[in-house]
């Protein structure tokens, strides 16, 4: 099973560590499960997805299990990175530079074909995934783009204080800290799921979480986007190899297509 794309960085639960650019608090854990569970019980048509993608995973596993190892087509995923940013001169501290963004693509490519020096490679446990990442260069409607999009957030003083707020609640919290993430995407709209990772760098997340993303959806990181590699997992529907586990005990591991991380390169785990 170790071929499997998802067999990727995910030790990365161990290496994820990414720091706000503001807080004298750290969150450095993923918000991504939360955000997840509270989805799986409250958006029937996001609990339908979910469900079917686990649905269709096992049949690969059982079923077409030579079938993923003869392809050498690599999928190349077209990129859009919305930097929200409150105009910082130097292009360091929450408006990276155009060749920043380069670089933090080149290194998540890296990453997701094991030659990154931060992960295993091909000879200590990592694995090519044949899947690598593009700044876009079309937009929605056909026109140029370098696939960075800035915009402009340093007249929200809530912004500028303390970044987004974390609504793994689901609703936000207007005695909170930080805004809510839907008035980003208002100031920066998705670009269609179904044809772009959309990535939010954003100034920092001011309570509970370093970085999130959607299963199937976007992803959300600090600027300095450290965590990227972690979240481009989950945005491919790749869990935490502890899913499901209750911070006392591990998950169950009887059927390791059905346990853990639903992938059987890793055993469940703490
Ligand atoms: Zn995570």
């Amino acid at each position: 099973m170790k071929h499997l794309f998802y067999t990727i960085l995910f030790t990365m639960c161990c290496l994820f560590n990414c720091t706000l650019l503001f807080s004298q608090t750290t969150y450095n854990q993923c918000g991504t499960d939360e955000i997840h569970h509270y989805l799986m019980t409250h958006d029937t048509t996001y609990a339908n997805k979910i469900n079917s993608v686990e649905r269709n995973l096992q049949l690969y596993q059982n079923n077409n299990d030579n079938l993923r190892l003869m392809s050498d087509t690599v999928l190349t995923i077209p990129v859009v990175v919305h930097i929200i940013h409150t105009n910082n001169a130097n292009g360091l501290i929450d408006n990276p530079t155009d060749q920043q963004v380069i670089d933090m693509i080149a290194e998540l490519n890296k990453t997701f074909s094991a030659t990154s020096t931060n992960y295993p490679n091909v000879s200590s446990g990592g694995v090519n995934t044949k899947i690598q990442f593009a700044l876009a260069k079309r937009t929605p409607t056909c026109g140029a783009t370098n696939g960075i999009l800035r915009v402009y957030a340093g007249n929200l003083p809530k912004y500028v204080e303390s970044g987004i707020q974390y609504q793994f609640w689901g609703s936000y919290d207007p005695a909170g800290c930080g805004i809510a993430m839907n008035q980003v995407t208002i100031l920066s709209p998705l670009w269609p799921q179904e044809s772009y990772y959309n990535l939010y760098l954003i100034r920092g997340i001011c309570n509970g979480a370093g970085a999130y993303a959607y299963y199937g959806g976007y992803a959300v990181c600090p600027s300095n986007g450290y965590a990227l590699p972690h979240e481009t997992g989950h945005y491919l529907y790749l869990y935490h190899t502890f899913n499901g586990q209750n911070n006392t005990t591990c998950p169950q591991n009887a059927n390791c297509s059905q346990d853990g991380d639903l992938v059987c390169d890793t055993d469940p785990h703490l």
